[in-house]
């Protein structure tokens, strides 16, 4: 199998070689590798013999071609995961490039070590040195290699969690000849599966409110004892009516995510005059609220844009509505400033603020500043990362500044379209 992903990784790997087409077999190779190991007096190749051994290669899944043990100790540097190997003193005899950027250890700090002293290393940069130290040691002394050890690697770079697991190495005689221990970078993993459960708490969570309300007040109107007058009829009816809109809005937002993802978002622009789109969206914002007063400051300009109407609208329909929701009361102003290429549209509050560690985080997936605000006012923090996604498939950009306490003004850019028919579509406004 690894002698496969060998050859796919290195074309030269299958060199032909009229000396060394001879090791066609399983023999042979290995008889090579050892040839080599005494030739060049590096242990590591013998190792790597070893290795390979462990990784079940066999006669059968040989490919016949010629190999190289020194691209196969290249090979081994470029692994996608670290490698170490320890010989049965316990010192390090290999310590491949990659386990070099994993652990922040170099090739040349590790080798002739004793595996303590570097695990001791490793540790330290760990988020719990003591618990990871005893775990490695551990396991190297029992290597077990369906036995996983995660631990959390901090550096000032970033945090990575990274995953090792230990395995005995045996000669073909079946020998002891050391351990090796397999560095995997498992972040990626360990990042989605958390926003997985996030997801689903935070998902759950937002669909179970409203519903709740629905059904609340759906059985209360069917109540058999209980006459309602017609206001309070239609005041329960509103209500189930906005509860349910709130249940579209998430789940619209799922499913816009979910195509952003596969990168299936559907953009189809064409030339659109900024003016009355903005008009409309406000419009129907300010049904939404009555302790704000939204106010449109326009230039003189009357810009026409190259978007696709329906999702602007939906970036300005979130970036008021969380105007809405996170500030109590007061002035919403919605911008525009017309330039040469772009127009920029801002949409500002005299809310609570976000505090500037978060200013760009807030446009990450399910990132929210503060859960039990954003709890109280429901959203599942998908809002602002749609929005990037669709302004950035216009070509432009999406940014927020903010001032705690006072406010924040998030703005974004629009190509604008720039030909002769533009007179006419002012005309249209
Ligand atoms: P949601 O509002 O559903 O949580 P968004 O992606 O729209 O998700 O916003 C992400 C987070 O950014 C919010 O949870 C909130 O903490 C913060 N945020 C967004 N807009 C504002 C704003 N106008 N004022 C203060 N905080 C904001």
């Amino acid at each position: 199998m690894l002698v496969r992903q060998l050859v796919t990784l290195s074309p030269s790997f299958v060199r032909v070689n009229s000396a060394k087409r001879l090791a066609k077999s399983f023999e042979r190779f290995f008889a090579v590798l050892r040839m080599t190991c005494f030739q060049s007096a590096g242990r590591p190749v013998c190792f790597i013999s070893a290795f390979l051994l462990w990784y079940n290669v066999s006669a059968e899944t040989m490919t016949g071609e010629t190999f190289d043990p020194i691209l196969a100790t290249r090979a081994l540097h470029n692994l996608g995961d670290g490698l170490t190997l320890v010989d049965t003193e316990r010192r390090v005899v290999f310590w491949n490039t990659f386990a070099e950027t994993l652990l922040r250890v170099s090739a040349s700090m590790a080798l002739g070590q004793p595996i303590d002293a570097i695990i001791q290393r490793i540790a330290a940069q760990t988020t719990a040195p003591n618990t990871t130290r005893a775990q490695l040691i551990a396991a190297l002394a029992e290597p077990n290699p369906e036995r996983w050890i995660e631990m959390e690697c901090v550096s000032p770079e970033a945090t990575r969690i990274v995953a090792a697991r230990c395995f005995p190495l045996q000669s073909e005689e079946g020998v002891n000849i050391g351990s090796g221990i397999l560095w995997r970078d498992v972040t990626r993993e360990r990042t989605a599966d958390a926003m997985k459960s996030q997801l689903l708490s935070t998902v759950s969570h937002e669909l179970r409110t409203p519903l709740a309300s629905i059904k609340g007040f759906a059985t209360t109107l069917l109540r058999q004892d209980v006459k309602w007058d017609e206001t309070a009829q239609r005041d329960f009816l509103r209500i189930i009516e906005e509860e349910a809109d709130r249940l579209t809005e998430i789940i619209d937002n799922l499913l816009d995510m979910s195509q952003i993802e596969a990168g299936a978002l559907r953009i189809v622009k064409e030339p659109t005059a900024l003016r009355p789109l903005i008009r409309s969206v406000v419009d129907e914002m300010r049904m939404r609220t009555e302790a704000h007063y939204i106010v449109v400051d326009w230039p003189g300009e009357r810009p026409r844009v190259l978007i696709d109407p329906r999702r602007i609208r939906q970036v300005l329909t979130n970036l008021i509505g969380n105007a809405i929701k996170y500030s109590p009361r007061g002035q919403i102003t919605v911008a525009c400033e017309v330039e040469p290429e772009v127009v920029i549209v801002s949409v500002s509050d005299q809310g609570e603020g976000i505090p500037p560690q978060y200013l760009d985080k807030i446009f990450e997936r399910f990132f929210q500043v503060d859960g039990k605000t954003t709890r109280r006012v429901g959203g599942i923090g998908l809002g602002l990362s749609i929005a990037r996604s669709i302004i950035e498939a216009h070509d432009g950009r999406i940014w927020a500044e903010s001032t705690p306490g006072q406010g924040s003004t998030f703005r974004f850019t629009l190509p604008r379209v720039r030909d002769e028919s533009n007179e006419h579509e002012v005309g249209n406004e």
